[in-house]
C-alpha cells in the first residue's frame, strides 16, 4: 500500500472530473424543460430558496427566450446564481419542493435552467446591474467568499466604495477553494467572482489576513462599517491517537489541493479511510476514488437517519465505489515507520438525542480494524475563536453572535454568513450577505 500521486492517465482524470451535471446544448432544449414549469401561484420552489430567486419568473423568460431577462431576475436575487446552479443541494431545496414530486413526477429542472441563463450572461459579459455614483461612504469586508461578495456587490449597487480583504490569491472562498472540482470548476469560479467585480467601486486586497496583516482596530477606523464574511476556520481535529502519523490528512486540505494543483500532482492511498458524513465529507471521498483509491470507506458514528450530507449526495459516493460503515468512530490510526498501516474503530450504538436533535452515537466498547494507509478527516470545521476572542467579539464557541439587524456587539462591524453560523450552504451565504448590506447601508443612512 502506498500513498502515490499521478496515478491516473490524463484522458482518465478528465473523465473522472468531467462535469457532474451537463448543461444543455440549445436554447431548444431549455424551452422543451421550461415549458413543462407550472407557474405555480406562491410558488413553493421560490419559497424554499434561501435568496428567493423568483423561479417561475425566470423559467418563464427562458420560455420567450429573454434569457437576458432570465439572468437579471436570477442575480437580483443571487448574484452567485450560476455558482449555486451547480452546488446547491437543490434535492432539499427548490426542486425537492417542486409540485411536480407531489404528482410522482420528475421536478422541474430548476438548476439545470438557471445555470443556461446565468452561464449565458457571464459568457456574454452582459452588464445587468448598474452601479449608482459613489456617495463617499467606504466598508471594508473581510473575506472574499459567497457572503462577502453578495454583500459587496450590493453596497456597490448603491454606491459604496467597497474594500474585501482575502487571505487567498483568489476570490470565491468555499467555492473556488472547497467543493469537488467535478461539481463547480476552479475556472468557473475565478470567472464567477470576475463577473461579480465587473459592476466596479469594489477592490479586492488579496493575501491579506485579519489579525495577521490587518487589524479589526485598522478597519474601524479607515472605513465606515466593516463586515465580517471570513467563513469558518480549521479542520476540527479527531484527538485520537496516530493522528500526526504520515497520511492522516485534512479534508479541507485535501480539496484545497486538488483544486489548486491540479489531479496528477495530489498524492492518495490504495485504500482511504474518510471520516464524515457531511458534504466536505463526500467531496473527499469521491475525489479520492477519482484520483485512483482502489478503496474508499467511509466511516460514521451515527446511521443515515442522521447523516448531514443528502441522499443523492450519498448515491453519488455509492455509484463511485464508495463504502460506507455506519456506526463507527474512530478510535486509534496504527502505523509503522511513521506511516498509516491501520484505522481502529470503535461500535457504536444509538442512544438519546443531543443537543443537535439528533440521537448521540453511544460506544459500545467493541471495535475493529480496517486496513488503510490514508486517513481523510471531514468531521466539521472549527470556527475561528481565537480570532473572534482577541478582537473581543461576542460569539458562541467561536461562531460570531450578531443581532436582527446583522450587528456584532461592536459599533460598526457587522458580520454574517458561516462565521455565524458555523457553517451552511453557499446560498445561506449569499443571503447574509444581501441581509448584511442592507443593515449597513441603514447604519450608515445611505437607504
Ligand atoms: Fe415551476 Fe415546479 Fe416552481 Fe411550480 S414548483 S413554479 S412547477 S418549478
Amino acid at each position: 500500500m502506498a500513498i502515490i500521486n499521478n496515478r491516473l492517465t490524463t484522458a482518465q482524470y478528465e473523465a473522472n472530473f468531467a462535469d457532474i451535471h451537463p448543461p444543455y446544448e440549445s436554447i431548444t432544449a431549455a424551452k422543451v424543460d421550461a415549458h413543462r414549469c407550472l407557474f405555480c401561484y406562491d410558488a413553493p420552489c421560490t419559497k424554499s430558496c434561501p435568496t428567493s430567486i423568483d423561479v417561475p419568473k425566470f423559467i418563464k423568460q427562458i420560455t420567450t427566450e429573454n434569457i437576458k431577462g432570465s439572468a437579471h431576475t436570477i442575480f437580483s436575487s443571487n448574484i452567485m446564481g450560476a455558482g449555486c446552479s451547480q452546488v446547491c443541494p437543490v434535492e432539499k431545496l427548490c426542486e425537492g419542493a417542486c409540485v411536480y414530486n407531489l404528482l410522482e413526477e420528475k421536478a422541474i429542472p430548476i438548476a439545470k435552467l438557471q445555470r443556461y441563463s446565468t452561464e449565458k450572461a457571464m459568457e456574454n459579459n452582459w452588464q445587468l446591474f448598474k452601479r449608482k455614483p459613489s456617495v463617499g461612504r467606504r466598508v471594508a469586508i473581510v473575506g472574499a467568499g459567497p457572503a462577502g461578495l453578495s454583500c459587496a456587490h450590493t453596497l456597490s449597487k448603491e454606491g459604496i466604495d467597497v474594500t474585501i480583504y482575502e487571505k487567498e490569491s483568489k476570490g470565491g472562498g468555499l467555492m473556488t477553494y472547497g467543493i469537488a472540482a467535478y461539481k463547480v470548476t476552479p475556472r468557473f469560479c475565478e470567472e464567477e467572482v470576475d463577473y461579480i467585480l465587473s459592476i466596479g467601486g469594489i477592490e479586492v486586497k488579496y493575501n491579506q489576513e485579519l489579525g495577521k496583516t490587518i487589524s479589526l482596530a485598522e478597519l474601524k477606523r479607515n472605513f465606515d462599517a466593516v463586515y465580517l464574511g471570513m467563513g469558518v476556520g480549521v479542520a476540527r481535529q479527531l484527538d485520537i491517537p496516530g493522528e500526526k502519523l504520515e497520511g492522516v490528512v485534512d479534508a479541507i486540505q485535501f480539496i484545497y489541493d486538488i483544486r489548486t494543483k491540479g489531479y496528477p500532482s495530489v498524492s492518495v492511498g490504495d485504500k482511504v479511510a474518510v471520516i464524515g458524513m457531511g458534504m466536505t465529507a463526500i467531496d473527499a471521498a469521491t475525489q479520492a476514488k477519482r484520483l485512483g483509491a482502489q478503496e474508499v470507506t467511509m466511516i460514521y458514528r451515527r446511521t443515515r437517519e442522521e447523516m448531514s450530507c443528502t441522499q443523492h449526495e450519498l448515491d453519488i459516493a455509492m455509484l463511485d465505489g464508495c463504502e460506507v460503515i455506519w456506526l463507527a468512530a474512530p478510535k486509534k490510526v496504527k502505523g509503522s515507520n511513521g506511516k498509516v498501516k491501520q484505522l481502529v474503530c470503535s461500535i457504536m450504538k444509538l442512544g438519546e438525542p443531543d443537543a443537535s436533535g439528533r440521537r448521540a452515537p453511544v460506544d459500545t466498547g467493541e471495535t475493529f480494524s480496517l486496513d488503510v494507509d490514508m486517513v481523510i478527516k471531514a468531521a466539521g470545521q472549527v470556527p475561528f475563536e481565537k480570532l473572534v476572542k482577541k478582537y473581543k467579539l461576542d460569539n458562541k464557541n467561536g461562531k460570531l453572535v450578531i443581532d436582527k439587524n446583522c450587528a456584532t456587539n461592536i459599533k460598526g462591524v457587522f458580520a454574517g454568513g458561516d462565521a455565524v453560523n458555523g457553517g451552511k450552504e453557499v446560498v445561506d451565504a449569499v443571503q447574509a450577505g444581501k441581509d448584511g448590506a442592507k443593515a449597513i447601508l441603514s447604519y450608515i443612512r445611505v437607504k
